[in-house]
């Protein structure tokens, strides 16, 4: 059995069978994780308060078989940030970029660092995003047409795609880039 206590960013979090709870965390020394916080509502209760999607908190992870929260306490809930316009919904399509392409368990102290700022100064570039986590949107061109004018990223395919070509796809797919 390992204990880990890592700095933590909230990217999500579901429930689960037996009102456990799933959260998804960018960690400082571990990388994105999932972990699950047991069941029974008290453990559940007490953390949450502490868990908001884009918080920074500290928190007590022990690894047997799963890895399992044990504790948490907030260290910054960045509420200015909140406060701006349109933050909370970048920093939220920035956590689901990072669900779906930044591999699990690999601690990256860039992006690391490039969460941390983004949180505090409340703006979320989707091109530095996914420079930091290792596509390079300067010299990329259209996946379907070739355009060199790129406007959108689809994290799904990891497909850069130029306006019109993006235009085709539900926008809620595509990170837009301009
Ligand atoms: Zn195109």
């Amino acid at each position: 059995m390992s204990e880990y206590v890592t700095r933590a960013i909230v990217l999500g979090f579901k429930d689960s069978k037996e009102h456990d709870k799933i959260f998804d965390f960018y960690t400082e020394d571990l990388g994105r994780i999932r972990v699950r916080a047991p069941g029974g509502r008290k453990i559940v209760s007490k953390l949450s308060p502490h868990l908001d999607i884009c918080n920074l908190a500290t928190v007590k992870i022990v690894e047997k078989n799963a890895l399992t929260l044990t504790d948490a306490v907030v260290e910054d809930d960045f509420k200015v940030s909140r406060e701006k316009e349109g933050f909370f919904a970048r920093a939220l399509r920035a956590a689901n970029v990072l669900r779906v392409i930044s591999p699990e368990a690999v601690p990256d102290p860039a992006l690391w660092d490039f969460l941390i700022y983004s949180l505090q100064s409340g703006a979320f570039n989707f091109v530095a995003l996914i420079s930091v986590l290792g596509y390079d949107p300067r010299h990329a061109s259209c996946t379907w047409c070739g355009a060199s004018d790129i406007a959108f990223f689809n994290e799904g395919s990891q497909e850069f795609l130029c306006e019109f070509c993006g235009s085709k796809i539900n926008e809620n797919n595509l990170l837009y880039l301009k």
